[in-house]
């Protein structure tokens, strides 16, 4: 049987419904194959990472996102919702689009997806009609995750669909630039508030 990293199912927590904090250094410890994968995701969220800090130049809510077909990058994007004054905008969604272009195929068969934040209801309905087999995302989104955090929309059976999820790649880096985004925000709305 193939070795396969742990997934969100195989690793929540009973009682609090989500993954401890450092669910996703389990495979570290694990054996020499599961290093090697993880250190390739941990690449492929770098550059899912170099995007979110591009939405951050643009003014957007740093999330980038990245998606990979056997072993190639195929597309990476980051959220746009501000510059296209599109609610739909996400970064997952423009990553989906630009990825069935590229494929030439509605159905991102053997592909994988690296978002640095939760993705939402809209994301990842739109990941299960993509048919992507494989979730990986960095921080948690307590207002708006549908992958673990509100609800597991990727596990639900009930859909014809389920892709693995593995939560917490780099999720303190992701999570920083969120943070760091919105306290710059916060500061500019007071500084502009005193008149400076
Ligand atoms: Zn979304």
């Amino acid at each position: 049987m193939p070795l396969r990293q742990p997934t969100y199912a195989n690793h929540r927590d009973e009682k609090s419904g989500i993954f401890p904090l450092d669910r996703f250094d389990l495979p570290r410890r694990g054996p020499p194959e599961w290093r090697a994968m993880q250190d390739e995701n941990d690449r492929y969220m770098g550059y899912a990472i170099r995007e979110a800090q591009r939405a951050m130049e643009s003014g957007e809510v740093p999330v980038g996102c990245v998606i990979v077909h056997e072993g190639e990058l195929i597309a990476k994007a980051h959220n746009q919702r501000e510059m296209l004054q599109d609610p739909t905008a996400h970064a997952e969604i423009l990553a989906i689009t630009a990825a069935a272009a590229r494929l030439g195929s509605w159905r991102l068969e053997n592909t994988r997806l690296y978002v640095t934040l939760e993705p939402c209801a809209m994301c990842a309905g739109a990941i299960i009609l993509a048919r992507i087999p494989e979730v990986y995302f960095g921080a948690y989104d307590p207002k708006a995750g549908c992958c673990g955090t509100l609800m597991n929309l990727l596990e639900d059976p009930r859909f014809n669909h389920q892709p693995a999820v593995f939560p917490g790649l780099r999720s303190e880096e992701c999570g920083a630039l969120l943070t760091t985004f919105f306290r710059n925000i916060r500061e500019q709305q007071r500084n502009g508030g005193d008149g400076v």
